[in-house]
């Protein structure tokens, strides 16, 4: 049989795995694996747990939120390559933006079943400075307030739209003098808000267009919002987040590239996964090429 590690937080969205416990053991047991069972004792624990444990696994089934599974991603990346398990995830957060990009099943159960016996894929996993991310490095506007409240932040992206809108003192908008300098080129400007994504949904919404994100190709994608100084620029930045359309003309910016280095004339708090990732100056944002697994639904 193989052996399965089930990491779980059993508060992550509103406790809701508690009641399925026995049905997602039973399924993992039926898949052919013998699973051992650890429940989250508090932050940090998830990463622990999968570093220390791991090397002793065929795989791992991770259930919680966006925040667990950045723990164990984190926890494994600490690892030799060799003995990083592939991943099983069970989302079972509020937000979930990840899982969205990974096709899986309605039910716990089925995913229970889908976490140990799918093929994994390699997924790319990026790197701000000493710190992994497995979706979103996010800065600037609303990013200083996240780690207080992660889903106020989960949230900025599906709403910064709504929140320019409601903007009536553009002199009063928070904006970071920022250089950014990536594989073709340099940027450089105001901008309000700045996202180093490998996914489709931040924040709950379809952050990017889904044809233009893979998980597996080297790149991350890069949107970054200029500060608006008229009204008619502020619509069309408004306008551009809305329709996912990012043009030179609109005050949005978005590309590709493999790595991204950031200097701010201040410091500018980042958020990783949703967690506070610490204020810099100067930081350097780059992919890792497929150093983790991940099972995909069909
Ligand atoms: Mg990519």
């Amino acid at each position: 049989m193989e052996k399965l590690l089930f990491i779980y937080n059993p508060h992550a969205g509103r406790g809701q795995v508690r009641g399925k416990l026995a049905g997602v053991l039973n399924a993992f047991t039926r898949a052919g694996c013998l699973c051992t069972a650890y429940p989250t004792q508090g932050p940090g624990d998830a990463a622990r747990c999968a570093r220390e444990w791991a090397p002793g696994f065929d795989r791992i089934a991770c259930c919680g939120g966006d925040g667990t599974l950045h723990e164990v991603v984190a926890g494994l990346m600490e690892l030799p390559e060799g003995s990083r398990p592939p991943i099983g995830y069970l989302p079972a957060g509020t937000t979930n933006d990840y899982a969205r990009n990974l096709k899986l099943p309605r039910g716990m159960e089925e995913m229970a079943a889908l976490a140990a016996s799918g093929e994994p894929r390699p997924v790319d996993i990026g790197r701000l400075g000493e710190n992994w991310f497995i979706y979103v490095a996010a800065f600037g506007l609303f990013t200083d307030v996240a780690y207080n409240t992660p889903q106020q932040f989960k949230n900025t992206f599906g709403h910064l739209a709504y929140v320019l809108k409601g903007v009536s003192e553009l002199g009063s908008l928070k904006s970071y003098s920022l250089k950014v300098e990536h594989d073709e080129g340099t940027l450089e400007g105001e901008y309000l808000y700045g996202m180093v994504s490998n996914t489709i949904s931040v924040g709950g919404i379809l952050g990017l267009p889904s044809d233009e994100v893979v998980l597996d190709d080297g790149l991350l994608e890069l949107v970054l919002v200029e500060k608006p100084r008229t009204v008619a620029q502020l619509n069309a930045v408004v306008m551009a987040l809305a329709r996912q359309e990012y043009t030179a003309e609109s005050g949005v910016v978005g590309l590709h590239s493999s790595r991204f280095h950031i200097t701010c004339t201040e410091p500018i708090p980042f958020t990783l996964d949703g967690e506070f990732g610490g204020e810099h100056t100067e930081t350097e944002i780059a992919t890792v090429n497929t150093p983790i697994r991940i099972v995909y639904g069909k």
